[in-house]
């Protein structure tokens, strides 16, 4: 019989504590959650747009990687319950909900459009605003989830930028840093090369 009540008191509850879930995401969490899901769809979109324009990696490779990034974002709208933005244009390429990256994506369809090295300079670009962005929004926010998701895009936004930057060195071009500052950007290209392959 007790056990009885327990049961009952626990569903009675968890309608309850699911909402109080939802509450603690603060208005700024709600925007960063939404603000990320579609900066992400902004990178894949206009990845796919150079990979067919171009023909070369690293976009072809990256793209099915933003479309990950997406996809976790996406677990944070299911498991808060919120407006999936990419719902409301069906996903399609190149519509964004948020006018400022509604912006961004005309502007750097426009840059790296115009040559291949200017695709690839405007890919830097995209993960130097990428990198900047979930710094941004994981300093505001104290939500656990979300500093776990922005996190692991984060890392692999430092990769990204690296890969565009050394495609650049191999076909003559320095690239330096646009939106971030160069102790920032050194460190990412630093860090890369004492963590991977090279030899003292
Ligand atoms: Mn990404
Ligand atoms: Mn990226």
């Amino acid at each position: 019989m007790k056990t009885y009540w327990l049961i009952a008191l626990v569903l009675m509850l968890a309608p309850s504590l699911r909402a109080q879930e939802t509450a603690r995401l603060s208005a700024e969490d709600i925007d960063a959650i939404l603000f990320m899901r579609e900066e992400e769809k902004l990178a894949r979109d206009a990845y796919e747009l150079f990979y067919v324009k171009w023909g070369v990696n690293p976009f072809g490779h990256i793209r099915f990687s933003e479309q990950n990034h997406m996809d976790q974002v996406k677990t944070l709208i299911v498991s808060y319950k919120l407006e999936d933005p990419i719902e409301k244009t069906a996903d399609e390429p190149g519509k964004f909900e948020n006018g400022q990256l509604q912006n961004l994506y005309a502007e750097v369809v426009k840059e790296g459009s115009t040559s291949m090295m200017a695709g690839l300079k405007t890919g830097a670009l995209i993960e130097e605003i990428d990198i900047l962005d979930l710094d941004a929004r994981m300093a505001r926010s104290q939500n656990a989830d979300i500093r776990r998701v922005f996190s692991y895009l984060k890392r692999a936004s430092e990769n990204h930028l690296n890969a565009f930057v050394r495609k650049l060195k191999v076909n003559g071009v320095d690239y330096n840093p646009v939106k971030m500052n160069k102790k920032q950007f050194d460190e990412i290209l630093g860090g890369n090369e004492r963590g991977c392959c090279r030899a003292k």
